[in-house]
C-alpha cells in the first residue's frame, strides 16, 4: 500500500470517527420531568418518529409519586373504582382514541340511563330535567327499559328546547367550529409546522383570538341568550373547571365540548394511558423521585433528585405545571405568573338529605345537580357515580373550597365514607391569557404545560407533547420527520374512534 493511499485512509477513518461539532453525542440522555399523560406522550412520540434512534438515546422519566397518571387517578369507594380527576374524553380525542388501540385498552360501555340534570340557586331548582324511578325495585327496572330510557330523552330535549331555546344550536355550532379548528393538530407533518411558541401555535390553527376574550364575550357576540349562560353554560365551566364564564374563550368552549354526547373514558381508569406509553417507550422510569434541581451546564443539565442523586441529561423536559412548584433552575428562568384554580373534589358513600334541597325524597333530587354563580353556593356540582341500592349511592362533589363535615352533614342523611382531594387543578383562566415558552432558555429544555393556558385536558397535554417531541427531533438531533402522522384531519377519527 502506498504512503500516500494509507494517509488517505487515516484521514477519512479519522473523519468518519470524529462527529460534526453540532452533532449530538452519539448517546444523549432526554430526561422528562413528570409522568403524566403529557410526560408519557412526549416519551411515546419520541420513540414513534425516531424508532432507530432507541438504543442510542436514553430516555429517563421522574416521578416524584409512586404511581405514573398526574392528574388521571382513581379513588376506590364501597370496593368500586371512579375517576378522581381527569374522568372523560372526547370522540375527537384522537391521540387518546389512538393511544388505546395500540395499548389494547379497553373503552368503559357507557351508561345505559340517561342522567336527570337539576340547576340549583341555593333556594330551588330553576330547571330540571324529568327522572323517572321509583321505590319499588320493580317498577324501577321497568322505568330503566331503553323505550322509556328514549322516551324520557326525547321529553328532556323538549324541556330543554323550551327554556332556552335556539341559542342551543348557537351554542352548538360554536363548539363543533371549534373542535373543527383543533382537528388541525392531527393533520400530517407536511402541512403542520413545528411550533416554537404557543402563541404560534395557536394562531396556526386559528384559536388564539379566543384565548383573548371572555368565554362571556365570545358568547354573547355568538348570539347565544343571557339565560343560556348564566345558567347552562355557567354549570358546565364549574363543573369542568372550576371557574365562571369570566375564563378565556377556548378554555370556555373546550369545556363546552366537554358536556356533549360520545363521551367516553378507559375501563379501570385513564392512568393507564400514560402507564401503557411509559412501558412501551423504553424509558427509565424513576418513581418516587422528585427533581430539585435542573442546572445548565453547557454541554447537558444536571438534574438533581430529592434521593441525593445526579443526572446528566443533554435534554430536558418539564412536564408538569411550574406554578406551584419550587424547581430551581440555574440559571433562572422567567415564566409569566399563573395561578392554578385548586378544585376539591369530594367523594361521599352515603345517602343526599332530600330536605336539603327542599324536597321530600332522594328520588327527586336529580342525578346531577349543577349550580349558578353565586359566592354563597358551597359546592359547583354533585353527582350520583353509582346507585348501590335505595338507602346507598356513591356521589362526587366538585367544589372550590373544602367541604367541612359540618356542611356535609346538612348535604346528606347517610354518610359512611368521605375521601377528599385538592387538586391544583388547572390554570385560573383569564383573557387575555400570556403563555409561558416551549423552550424555556433557547437551548434544550421545554415545557409541555406552557400550553395548558390554553385548555387544561388529557388530550391537549398530548397534543403539546407532539410538537414538543418533534421540537426535540428537529433542534436537538437535527432529524427532519418526513413520514406523517397516521392520523388525518381530513378524516377525523375514522376508522379509530368509530371502533370505540
Ligand atoms: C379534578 C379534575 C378533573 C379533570 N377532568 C378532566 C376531564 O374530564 N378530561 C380531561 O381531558 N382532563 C381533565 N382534567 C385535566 C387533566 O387531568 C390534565 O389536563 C392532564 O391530566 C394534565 O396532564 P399532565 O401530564 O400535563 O400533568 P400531570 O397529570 O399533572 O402530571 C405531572 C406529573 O409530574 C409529577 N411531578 C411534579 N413535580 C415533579 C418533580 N419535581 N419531580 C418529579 N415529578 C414531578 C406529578 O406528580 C405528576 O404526576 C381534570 C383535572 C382535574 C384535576
Amino acid at each position: 500500500m502506498s504512503g500516500v493511499l494509507l494517509l488517505l485512509l487515516t484521514f477519512f477513518a479519522v473523519s468518519k470517527a470524529q462527529p460534526h461539532s453540532n452533532d449530538p453525542p452519539p448517546s444523549s440522555t432526554v430526561c422528562i420531568v413528570g409522568a403524566g399523560i403529557g410526560g408519557s406522550s412526549v416519551a411515546h412520540f419520541l420513540r414513534k418518529y425516531s424508532p432507530d434512534s432507541t438504543p442510542a438515546t436514553k430516555i429517563r422519566v421522574f416521578e416524584r409519586n409512586g404511581v405514573v397518571g398526574g392528574r388521571t387517578a382513581t379513588v376506590t369507594v364501597a370496593g368500586e373504582t371512579f375517576e378522581a380527576g381527569a374522568s372523560i374524553l372526547h370522540p375527537k380525542n384522537l391521540h387518546a382514541v389512538d393511544y388505546t388501540k395500540i395499548l389494547n385498552l379497553k373503552v368503559k360501555e357507557p351508561r345505559s340511563d340517561s342522567l336527570s340534570l337539576g340547576i340549583w340557586n341555593g333556594n330551588e331548582f330553576v330547571f330540571k330535567t324529568v327522572t323517572l324511578s321509583s321505590n319499588v325495585p320493580f317498577i324501577d327496572k321497568l322505568l330503566k327499559l331503553p323505550i322509556i330510557n328514549s322516551l324520557v330523552s326525547l321529553v328532556n330535549s323538549a324541556l330543554m328546547f323550551f327554556r332556552y331555546g335556539f341559542s342551543l344550536f348557537t351554542m352548538q355550532n360554536f363548539v363543533e367550529s371549534t373542535v373543527g379548528r383543533f382537528l388541525k393538530y392531527y393533520e400530517g407533518h407536511g402541512s403542520r409546522p413545528i411550533f416554537e411558541t404557543v402563541d404560534e401555535m395557536l394562531q396556526w390553527a386559528g384559536l388564539y383570538n379566543l384565548t383573548t376574550r371572555t368565554l362571556q364575550d365570545e358568547l354573547v357576540d355568538t348570539g347565544l341568550s343571557t339565560l343560556l349562560i348564566n345558567e347552562l353554560v355557567t354549570v358546565i365551566t364549574r363543573i369542568n373547571y372550576g371557574q365562571s364564564v369570566y375564563m378565556s374563550g377556548l378554555a370556555g368552549a373546550v369545556s363546552l365540548a366537554g358536556s356533549g354526547g360520545g363521551l367516553w373514558s378507559i375501563e379501570g381508569g385513564n392512568w393507564q394511558m400514560a402507564a401503557g406509553l411509559i412501558n412501551q417507550s423504553n424509558v427509565a422510569l424513576h418513581l418516587h423521585e422528585e427533581i430539585k434541581s435542573v442546572a445548565d451546564l453547557g454541554d447537558y443539565y444536571e438534574l438533581n433528585s430529592t434521593k441525593g442523586k445526579s443526572y446528566k441529561c443533554e435534554v430536558a423536559v418539564v412536564a408538569t405545571p411550574l406554578d406551584e412548584l419550587d424547581i430551581e433552575f440555574v440559571p433562572p428562568i422567567s415564566i409569566p405568573e399563573r395561578k392554578l384554580q385548586h378544585t376539591h373534589t369530594t367523594f361521599v358513600r352515603g345517602l343526599l338529605n332530600p330536605a336539603y334541597f327542599g324536597l321530600k325524597a332522594v328520588t327527586k333530587v336529580p342525578d346531577l345537580v349543577g349550580t349558578i354563580e353565586d359566592p354563597n353556593l358551597p359546592f359547583s356540582s354533585i353527582s350520583v357515580l353509582k346507585k348501590h341500592n335505595e338507602k346507598e349511592s356513591t356521589y362526587k362533589i366538585f367544589s372550590r373550597q373544602p367541604m367541612t363535615d359540618a356542611l356535609l352533614d346538612r348535604v346528606f342523611s347517610v354518610r359512611k365514607e368521605t375521601i377528599r382531594i385538592n387538586w391544583a387543578a388547572y390554570p385560573h383562566y383569564h383573557a387575555p391569557e400570556v403563555f409561558a415558552p416551549f423552550i424555556l432558555d433557547r437551548r434544550h429544555l421545554y415545557y409541555v404545560n406552557a400550553f395548558e393556558n390554553a385548555a387544561s385536558t388529557m388530550e391537549t397535554s398530548a397534543v403539546a407533547a407532539e410538537n414538543i417531541a418533534r421540537l426535540i427531533l428537529s433542534r436537538y438531533f437535527g432529524r427532519v420527520i418526513m413520514h406523517s402522522s397516521n392520523l388525518s384531519a381530513s378524516s377525523p377519527g375514522e376508522g379509530t374512534h368509530l371502533d370505540l
